[in-house]
């Protein structure tokens, strides 16, 4: 199933995104978080691209499982980082041979004294371009809500992001965010700025203080001060911070559905609970 037409039908669309798991243990992990999650019927799942080759060749092989043994709709992330055209070409071949339909395009971020293969592509829209010119993938965008880290300012990453869209993308995520402020804010500008594809908004329920903290620096999310506060009075329990997390996420994402979002992306972190709590309160 393309993702692109899951949106047309206008009701949101729920996604979990994995990452490729290092071991044997985690891989059981992951395929018991996905079958655990499978029951809230997403419309589809995605699984990340790391910067080393054996992470790559995992991500193919997974989303490729995932759809054709579990049966739920996958996509493949895909960043410019380590990989010139041949090899994207082969990446993209694999996935198309394997009945991939979706592939999310990436930038990727540049690992420390990385050398680029010389035909690598630098920018995201120069990938999604690549994809939509030679291959028939379904193309997804990343978008920052409180603009990429690296940008120059939120109105050229703006810009950047308008050409990304012009260059064939046909949905964009957002990175994870706290506050539904930032999103509204940015979806926007987003629109003023003439982007009209889907722009669907990542949540990651906070599951632990030391999760917690690692992401928010990854991500450079802010976190509002009121969740800030709850957070500091329970850090010394996973329990309790997991509750406050969820109870968190839930508020955001029924203000985000009320408001008409075409779909929620929850990062998983390859752990079904949170996302499942999350869901239950949904429903209530
Ligand atoms: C939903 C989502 C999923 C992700 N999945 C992964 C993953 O699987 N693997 C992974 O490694 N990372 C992943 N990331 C992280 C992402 O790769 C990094 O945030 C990376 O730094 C930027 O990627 P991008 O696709 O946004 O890049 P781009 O769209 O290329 O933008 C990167 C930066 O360059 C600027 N820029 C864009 N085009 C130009 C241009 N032509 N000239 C000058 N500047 C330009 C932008 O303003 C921005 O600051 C994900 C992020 C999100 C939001």
């Amino acid at each position: 199933m393309r993702i692109s037409e899951l949106f047309e039908r206008n009701q949101p669309v729920f996604s979990f995104e994995f990452f490729p798991p290092k071991t044997d243990k985690g891989f059981r992990l992951l395929y018991r978080t996905i079958e655990e999650l499978k029951p809230l019927d997403p419309g589809y799942v995605s699984v990340t691209w790391g910067a080393g080759g054996s992470t790559r060749r995992k991500t193919v092989d997974i989303v490729i499982q995932i759809q054709n043994d579990i049966g739920l709709t996958a996509m493949a992330h895909l960043s410019c980082i380590g990989s010139g055209r041949d090899q994207l070409r082969e990446t993209l071949g694999k996935l198309t041979e394997g009945g991939i339909e979706n592939v999310l395009a990436l930038g990727g971020d540049r690992p420390e004294g990385y050398e680029p293969p010389p035909d690598s592509f630098t920018y995201a829209n120069e990938l999604a371009a690549f994809i939509r010119g030679d291959f028939d993938f379904s193309v997804g965008g990343a978008c920052y809500p409180e603009t990429h880290p690296l940008a120059e300012s939120p109105e050229k990453d703006l810009a950047r992001l308008v050409d990304k869209v012009n260059a064939g993308v046909h949905f964009l995520i957002t990175q994870l965010f706290y506050d539904n402020a930032d999103f509204f804010a940015f979806e926007a500008r987003a629109r003023e700025a003439g982007i009209e594809v889907p722009i669907v908004p990542g949540i990651m329920p906070i599951i632990s203080a030391a999760n917690n903290r690692r992401i928010a620096k990854l991500s450079q999310a802010r976190i509002p001060e009121e969740l800030e506060s709850r957070l500091t009075e329970v850090e010394h329990d996973d329990a309790l911070t997991m509750e406050v997390g969820v109870e968190w996420a839930t508020l955001q994402c029924r203000e985000l559905i009320e408001r008409g979002v075409s779909g929620i992306h929850f990062y998983t972190m390859n752990k079904s609970p949170a996302t499942r709590h999350v869901f239950r309160n949904l429903q209530q």
